[in-house]
């Protein structure tokens, strides 16, 4: 019989034939795919004929059907179906896959011929998003080293694999310092803790084997328990441990490491002909510069110092009216802003959940996009992985436009968070190819599925990513969708969890589980006041943190990190009471792997981005002005990465965002 992962897929909307496919189907398929793959990229970098547009770029274009089969269907179910035997053969498959496609990118032969294109583009007469396509795989490959020889190609090569072996001590060392500590609580240490915090430590006891309930330094607990935790002598302690992770001295200290990380970053940045690091990193973002995260960066810093000292002094007073004196710390922040919250918002969960049930937000994100955009949902009965994933087919004027799969339900056998991807990504070369796109997600199931407004978020924020791969209209595989710059990619997702606060939506899809009725506006009013509520407090931690990973990324790596954190704190007027989001020998983000190096930035760039499009269709005719919706679609959902972001945003909106409308959005504007 011949293996399903192979075949061409003779299924309605050549979907995956996913009651056909076994586990044992993925290895023997997954060698042949690399190995067809392998003997097309030989083709292309042996071609005797002379280089063109065609015979590299669009060859290279061109989709290998059996490795797009194998990849797609492979990752959808290891994320959201694994198994013991697909674990097995996630590790297998990691470095077989690293491996395959770093012999692509080191390639000369290959290298080469993508040259030869690029330095003839003036005279091919190639089209706009051609010419995009060309220029991305050029800098690809500039970028990973391949026009470097001799001396200079192997230094590079030492760094990528240090490089890789410190950012996996450096996470490990993490976990050592987080798994190492813990604090026993007596029962009377659990005095004003609420039901949830006092199980979470009970659990977290049993699990290590202490005789009573424990703080330990999983987020999870320790976060509550300074909000919570009246005992300002055990938050003082838990929070001076926290904050010491990775900085304890000895075998797991990450400052070391830090160091040299980015001494090797800064090298692999000259060695590539770069001023720096950051120069390199947001080369390929909107951003660009440094210049310019710094500018956005500022502009937000200076109003959320401003809030957040406003704030400082109310707590501070609250602390004193309990007759404690002296100054506000950091380990008293979180329990003072608590009580506070309790005191000007306090929005119950339980009172909200039944106005949210699961099938009515999924219609309400649905009718968004049929006033918005036109599209037409319809239930499809096809055969897909889990009994739980449900499928629609979307359309518009009777016009197939792509398969959108829901899976939205926790199980085991689910990695936790949830996610949007293309298991067939948009393109029209070499021919029409509609998308089949997922959202995945982690909701509690019931009867009714009842969402926390979290919950129901996300489910608008990963159905915005999905709208992204939906409406894409690009030619190139390479640039469809949601392949985008990563401070862009972003903005369709966060900008459609705007949709879910319009009164209109939720007193329409909002309705009660029982009753029917509409969500109360009281309820709502609650609920969007409390979306700004302590924004001081997390502009400063986030933005600190952002400005550091910034300035290590500039210039001369700094030798002594931790001074060149404080440094850095210094100038811009951190507040005492509050400590950066992610001080340095913690911040994984920025050293466990190369993702967010002098890269933090992008989440606040997005929000600043998402709030001021969002208020474009509020100056216009409001959320669902149509003339701003096709303006949306025209100039950034089916655009993907087919032109510059900073391009695409400028003409949707005819200028580049300004903060204002994210800084009114966490209710930091001046008064
Ligand atoms: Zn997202």
């Amino acid at each position: 019989m011949t293996n399903p992962l192979l075949a061409h897929w003779d299924t309605a909307f050549e979907l995956a034939p996913f009651d056909q496919i076994r586990d044992a189907d993925f290895a023997p398929a997954l060698d042949q795919a690399l190995a067809q793959h392998q003997d097309w990229i030989g083709e292309i970098a042996d071609n005797p004929a002379p280089a063109s547009f065609a015979n590299v770029i669009e060859a290279l274009e061109t989709p290998v059907p059996a490795l797009e089969q194998v990849l797609s269907v492979f990752f959808t179910v290891a994320g959201a179906d694994s198994n013991p035997e697909r674990e097995a053969l996630q590790r297998e498959f990691s470095p077989k896959l690293a491996a395959h496609f770093s012999t692509i990118t080191a390639n000369k032969g290959l290298y080469a011929r993508i040259k030869q294109v690029w330095d003839q583009r003036d005279s091919l007469d190639l089209t706009s998003e051609q010419q995009r396509v060309l220029m991305i795989t050029h800098r690809g490959f500039l970028r990973g080293g391949a026009a470097l020889e001799g001396t200079a190609d192997t230094r590079m090569q030492e760094i990528k694999g240090r490089l890789a072996t410190l950012g996996t001590e450096f996470t490990q060392n993490l976990l050592a310092d987080e798994r190492d500590w813990q604090m026993e609580l007596g029962e009377e240490d659990l005095a004003g803790l609420p039901e949830f915090v006092v199980d979470a430590a009970r659990a977290a006891g049993a699990e290590k084997g202490a005789a009573g309930p424990v703080v330990t330094l999983s987020r999870s607990i320790i976060t509550p328990f300074l909000q919570f935790s009246p005992r300002r002598d055990l938050r003082q302690k838990a929070f001076a441990a926290f904050t010491a992770r990775g900085a304890n001295g000895g075998e797991t200290d990450n400052r070391a490491i830090a160091a040299e990380i980015l001494a090797l970053r800064a090298e692999r940045a000259e060695l590539l002909g770069y001023d720096s690091f950051a120069d390199y990193k947001l080369e390929t973002e909107m951003a660009k510069t440094p210049s310019a995260v710094r500018g956005l960066l500022m502009d937000v810093w200076e109003p959320a110092v401003a809030r957040a000292n406003r704030d400082a002094e109310i707590l501070a007073q609250m602390m004193h009216e309990e007759g404690i004196n002296g100054d506000l710390e950091p380990w008293d922040w979180r329990y003072y802003a608590e009580k506070r919250r309790k005191a000007e918002h306090d929005l119950d969960e339980a009172e909200l959940k039944p106005y949210l049930q699961l099938d009515r937000m999924i219609e309400a994100s649905f009718a968004c996009a049929t006033r918005l955009f036109g599209l037409e949902f319809r239930p499809l009965e096809v055969p897909l992985y889990h009994e739980d994933c449900r499928a629609w087919e979307v359309t518009r004027d009777g016009k197939h436009l792509a398969v959108f799969i829901g899976d939205y339900f926790a199980r085991g056998s689910k990695r936790s968070g949830a996610w949007c991807s293309a298991m067939r990504a948009q393109a029209n070369f070499p021919k029409p190819t509609n998308p089949i796109v997922i959202n995945v997600c982690n909701f509690a199931k019931g009867e009714p599925a009842l969402l926390s407004w979290d919950d129901a978020r996300t489910l608008f924020h990963e159905f915005g990513h999905a709208l992204h791969q939906m409406l894409s209209n690009v030619s190139y595989e390479s640039i469809s969708g949601t392949s985008v710059a990563r401070d862009f990619v972003e903005l369709p997702s966060q900008l459609y969890e705007h949709w879910l606060e319009v009164p209109e939506v939720l007193s329409e899809f909002a309705t009660h589980a029982e009753t029917g009725a509409p969500m109360p506006p009281e309820l709502l009013a609650k609920v969007l006041g409390a979306s700004t509520f302590d924004m001081g407090f997390q502009t400063v931690e986030y933005v600190a943190s952002a400005l550091v990973d910034l300035a290590f990324h500039e210039g001369v790596a700094p030798e002594d990190v931790m001074a060149k954190q404080a440094e850095v704190l210094e100038q811009i007027g951190m507040p005492s009471a509050i400590k950066m989001r992610h001080a340095t020998p913690q911040f994984a983000h920025v050293f466990s792997g190369d993702g967010y190096s002098s890269g933090y930035y992008s989440y606040m760039w997005s929000e600043v981005m998402d709030a001021d499009a969002f208020a474009a269709f509020e100056e216009a005719g409001g959320a669902f002005d149509p003339e701003r919706a096709r303006a949306l679609e025209r100039h950034i959902l089916s655009m993907g990465g087919s032109v510059d972001p900073a391009e695409l945003y400028t003409a949707f909106r005819g200028r580049l965002p300004g903060v204002e409308a994210l800084l009114k959005g966490r209710g930091l504007a001046a008064e």
